[in-house]
């Protein structure tokens, strides 16, 4: 593995099992996740897109252990951490953090921000009561926060404010590595930039890496330094912001970016609209899983799965037309 690589996913699979029947037997699969590889470099940003149900959720929970992957392995930092169980990977946990969509529903209202943000630092470090809470004021400070959110409670704070104390959380730790799972899209327009802007920041300062989640291409495009677009579970093209928006490959990459409001009114293009619905993850159409929608399908589409390759410099694209 080269030095600079901090994540390294190797043909992942995670599928949720569908218990049915009286005994409550595992009869089929969502399959999340469909052999899924890519790598993240130190310090780098890698988008993931995709329409909801895509699997990249599931692709970043995986990441950080939250799920157990079916197969395929991950490589944190040169450790392979795909079985790590208990002990090892309570103490891996601290590397890696996961800041979520929604901050109502992520952060106990009824906890002072104070302990919300020591619970890690006490549960994972030896420091004293004292020394745990110049850290908490240190972390607030640094996120935008005021000492005194210490002793209030997280229900007192805007949508915005709150997202802030998650990603205190998620820091307090000094982690290496971030999942941020649609970070800003329960937040109000007006707010969601600043969040944006303070995450840039804290990349900075401490040297993360992230892999960012969102399903709005302009979020995820401010953010990135590489993108992969994921469609019913699959890796469809991973290229760098630049090659993925002005020169995307793959046909539902295609239609994602024409979708993208362009405000000069001549550049505008013409919008791809797919017809058709997202086929069940349950039962995924066989060959490429895009043909059901895809507007230039061929015949061996229907049978044959195009695997990831490079085309040109570090651009990747599943499609049998390159
Ligand atoms: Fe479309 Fe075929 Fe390419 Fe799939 S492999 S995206 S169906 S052209």
């Amino acid at each position: 593995m080269k030095d600079n690589i901090l994540v390294k996913v190797e043909h992942v699979k995670t599928y949720y099992p569908i218990k049915g029947g009286f005994w409550r037997k595992t009869i089929g699969f969502v399959k999340a996740v469909e052999d899924v590889s890519f790598h993240i470099e130190k310090g780098e940003t890698l988008g993931l897109v995709g329409e909801s149900g895509c699997g990249k959720s599931t692709t970043g929970r995986t990441i950080v252990r939250l799920l157990q992957p079916t197969s395929g392995s991950i490589i944190f930092d040169g450790k392979n951490i795909t079985s790590l169980k208990g002990k090892e990977l309570r103490s891996m946990r601290k590397h890696f953090q996961m800041v979520f969509q929604d901050p109502y529903a992520s952060l106990n209202p009824m906890q002072m921000v104070g302990d919300i943000i020591s619970e890690p630092i006490r549960n994972y470090t030896g420091r004293s009561p004292r020394e745990t809470k110049d850290e908490v004021v240190h972390i607030l400070e640094k996120v935008g926060l005021p000492a005194d959110a210490y002793n209030k409670y997280a229900h007192q704070f805007s949508g915005g404010q709150r997202q802030r104390i998650g990603i205190a959380r998620a820091l307090a730790l000094k982690p290496k590595f971030i999942v941020a799972d649609e970070p800003v899209s329960a937040l109000d327009v007006s707010v969601q930039s600043q969040v944006l802007n303070l995450l840039k920041e804290l990349q900075r300062e401490f040297s993360l890496t992230y892999l960012f989640i969102a399903h709005d291409l302009s979020v995820v495009k401010h953010m990135s330094d590489r993108i992969g677009v994921m469609y019913l579970g699959h890796m469809v093209e991973l290229a760098d912001k630049q090659n993925l928006y002005t020169n995307p490959l793959h046909p539902y990459t295609q239609a994602l970016v024409s979708a993208i409001p362009v405000p000069d009114p001549r550049k505008r293009k013409e919008r791809i609209v797919l017809q058709g619905d997202v086929p069940s993850p349950i039962h995924p159409p066989p060959g490429c899983v895009f043909h059901t929608r895809c507007p230039v399908a061929r015949r061996e589409c229907q049978e044959v799965k195009p695997v990831l390759k490079e085309v040109r410099g570090g651009h990747q694209v599943a499609c049998h037309l390159y």
